[in-house]
């Protein structure tokens, strides 16, 4: 199954992701986390996108776009993916619907961690010293947080009108919404 999962910076998102790839055995797609490897690998995009990312912007549709176009195109994926940060804007769902249909995939599950501003300050400041991300900035996290709510809210708009959008609360335990996801995943059938 492929499964998108939405939620503002600090929402547990990239933690949540790698339970459910481990427990259903799916592959995490983290276009935050290919994006800092590029940046950490001082690539030629690398050094395209660090000041974007480190200000707390979307990187251009299109670099983001053909990064996930390769996992998607891999026959080892197919039908195996969970879209973590993507995708973050209405034209990114168009890309990204493009992708599925040219490798005959599409999505099954669409889950939206939500937290409040409060909360995600704080995860974020704590954030900040255990993995130093040059984004996580107390600054940098609330222009994050305006882009989420500029560019990505409208996408989970545009999934509310499919059935496929499920809403989790993302205050609580990391555990209790392990549970909650995977209850959710569970009573979808016949995806094996
Ligand atoms: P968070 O959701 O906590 O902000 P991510 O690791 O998902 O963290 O993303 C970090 C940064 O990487 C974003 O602020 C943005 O600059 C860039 N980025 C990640 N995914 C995308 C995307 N789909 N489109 C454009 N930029 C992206």
């Amino acid at each position: 199954m492929n499964i998108v999962i939405f939620g503002p910076p600090g929402a547990g998102k990239g933690t949540q992701s790698k339970f459910i790839a481990q427990k259903y055995n799916l592959f995490q797609l983290s276009t935050g986390e290919l994006l800092r490897k590029e940046i950490k690998n001082k690539t030629e995009l690398g050094s395209k996108i660090s000041s974007i990312i480190n200000s707390g912007e979307l990187v251009s549709d299109n670099i983001v776009s053909n990064l996930i176009e390769k996992f998607i195109s891999n026959d080892i994926y197919k039908q195996r993916l969970i879209f973590d940060g993507y995708p973050r804007s209405l034209a990114q769902v168009r890309n990204l619907e493009n992708l599925l249909n040219k490798y005959n995939q599409k999505i099954d599950l669409v889950l939206k961690l939500s937290v409040s501003l409060d909360t995600i300050k704080k995860r974020i400041s704590e954030r900040k010293t255990q993995e130093k991300r040059l984004d996580d900035s107390e600054e940098i996290a609330i222009k994050r947080f305006k882009t989420y709510e500029d560019s990505t809210e409208p996408v989970i708009d545009y999934y509310k009108k499919s059935n496929l959008l499920k809403f989790v609360n993302g205050e609580t335990t990391i555990s209790k919404i392990n549970v909650e996801i995977s209850d959710l995943i569970d009573s979808i059938k016949g995806w094996h």
